[in-house]
């Protein structure tokens, strides 16, 4: 674990293992915290925040030691890189370009790092002025995720060490290793003792306890929209603000007059990118009838020979399922399509391979918005394809869900891209484009996607108090008795 800018052990002396989803080997050995690490290493966060310097350091510096962050990463980016593949199965490849785009997120953020301001009234009577400031609030509570362990976290801290906060982080107790590393190169890159703290351990007790901890001001997770409702209930009972970023069941939605080269290629990429693990996974596509059939035909090919295998390989694009709870999770909800009579079109199996667990990407049509592969969340490769025939269709269509993450569109009409970006209820519309993202455009969901909104200047209104201070210069005036 990392408390107090070192490496430290837990006090019950328990350790863990990871293990790589793609090849069955362990990857590496942590210690195992309880409530009593996680209490030692909020007692360091709280010194650090309450003693300083970092949440009254100039910008400047601070905004200096996030660049510094960022440069370790990017020197760092290959073994880094390894490490989360290893950990998560997921390509080489892609995850090279995670670690590129952590890089750009503490680049961004150390940006923000000298526009933390307030605002001013002179407009309050003779004599008196108004200042609005922008406080950190304080100790942060960061709980993520396995599917993007890295990026996660580096949507959260150094957004928060921008404002002048100090955090905890409780990574996924399957994939710690790139996380620690990181709270390692902060310190390396001169950011004080306390600042960054790394716990490992299980959703309970360490997640648990960091959430319901009464000296923890501010909790950020990411995950399952499940937990994330016992998060936000724990930090309600010490009123502690919350932001949830959860999961999504996003509409791709597919018009007539699209470019179909683009849709088909974006489709695919929408829901396999990440073995389908992904928050914003486009696992509902929807498409116009008249074009439904040639559509999803172009879509079969394509996701025919995308190759799936050794996530070390630098050509694989599909990677491991992370473990076997979440393999058995995805083969449920491939029986459940059967069962319901929606069309296999593709894949619906377990590739035979002797280590690891490796899903064939797979698609459904004929699918029906009352099904469960049209409704929950899968987390896997698995494409639901439903139609539509008016626009009108395709937003209640797409608004038919508990889910508000993202969505997109594809059309080269801009009255029909207008409507649907206005009237579907979502956090992100992507039109003529799918799951880009960037660190200044803010990112969370509607309705059980969450809570709040990360990235982006927004973000610092999360990490951030306001505080009001009224000042009266001269005479009291008329007194009150
Ligand atoms: P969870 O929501 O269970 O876990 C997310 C994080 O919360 C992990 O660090 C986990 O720790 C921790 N946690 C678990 N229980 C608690 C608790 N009671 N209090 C505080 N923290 C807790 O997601 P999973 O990783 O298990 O994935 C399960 C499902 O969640 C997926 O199939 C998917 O549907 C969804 N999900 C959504 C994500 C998103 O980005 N929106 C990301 C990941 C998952 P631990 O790992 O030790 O349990």
């Amino acid at each position: 674990m990392w408390i107090n800018g070192e490496e430290s052990d837990s006090i019950g002396g328990e350790r863990m293992w990871t293990v790589s989803p793609a090849h069955d080997k362990q990857v590496a050995s942590y210690p195992l915290a309880d409530a009593a690490d996680v209490d030692r290493a909020v007692r360091a966060a709280r010194e650090a925040f309450d003693q300083g310097p970092w949440p009254s350091m100039m910008g400047r510096r601070r905004s200096r030691a996030l660049e510094q962050v960022a440069d370790l990463i990017q020197k760092n980016i290959d073994s880094l890189a390894r490490l989360e593949t290893l950990e998560s199965g997921k390509p080489i490849s892609q995850a090279v370009e995670e670690m590129k785009a952590a890089v750009d997120l503490w680049r961004y953020a150390a940006t923000l790092a000298r526009h933390v301001h307030g605002d001013s009234y002179n407009s309050l009577g003779e004599n008196k002025l108004g200042f609005v400031l922008r406080e950190p609030v304080g100790v942060v509570a960061m709980i993520t995720p396995w599917n993007f362990p890295l990026l996660i976290v580096s949507q959260k801290l150094p957004f928060a060490l921008a404002a002048g906060c100090t955090a905890v982080i409780k990574p996924s107790e399957l994939t710690p290793g790139t996380t620690l590393r990181l709270a390692e190169l902060t310190t390396e890159a001169g950011i004080p003792p306390g600042v960054v703290n790394v716990v490992n351990g299980y959703g309970s007790p360490v997640g648990s306890h960091l959430a319901s901890h009464s000296e923890i001001n501010f909790m950020s997770f990411t995950g399952s929209t499940a937990v994330g409702r016992s998060v936000a209930a724990a930090a309600g009972q010490n009123l502690k603000g919350v932001s949830l970023e959860l999961g999504g069941k996003n509409p791709n939605i597919v018009f007539a007059d699209a470019d179909m080269d683009a849709a088909v290629d974006a489709a695919v990429f929408g829901v396999y990118f990440n073995m389908g693990e992904c928050c914003n996974s486009g696992s509902r596509l929807l498409v116009e009838s008249g074009v439904a059939d040639e559509f999803t035909r172009r879509i079969v090919e394509k996701a025919r020979t995308i190759p799936v295998g050794d996530p070390l390989d630098p050509a694989t694009k599909v990677g491991a399922i992370i473990n076997e709870e979440q393999l058995s999770r995805i083969k449920g909800y491939i029986r459940s399509g059967m069962q319901c009579e929606a069309r296999l079109l593709l894949g619906g199996g377990v590739m035979p391979t002797e280590h690891g667990r490796f899903v064939e990407p797979t698609i459904f049509d004929r699918v029906t918005a009352e099904m469960p592969i049209a409704r929950e969340e899968i987390f896997g490769p698995v494409l639901s394809v439903l139609t539509f025939d008016t626009r009108a269709e395709a937003i209640a269509l797409a608004n038919d869900t508990c889910y508000g993450l993202s969505a997109g569109v594809w059309t080269r009409d801009v009255e029909t891209a207008f409507e649907i970006s206005q009237r579907v209820r979502a956090g992100t519309i992507w039109i003529n484009c799918f799951m880009d993202g960037y660190p200044e455009l803010p990112f969370g969901g509607y309705h059980d996607s969450g809570l709040g909104r990360e990235l982006g200047r927004f973000s610092l209104d999360e990490f951030t108090e306001l505080k009001t201070i009224q000042l009266h210069l001269g005479s009291r005036g008329t007194p009150w008795v």
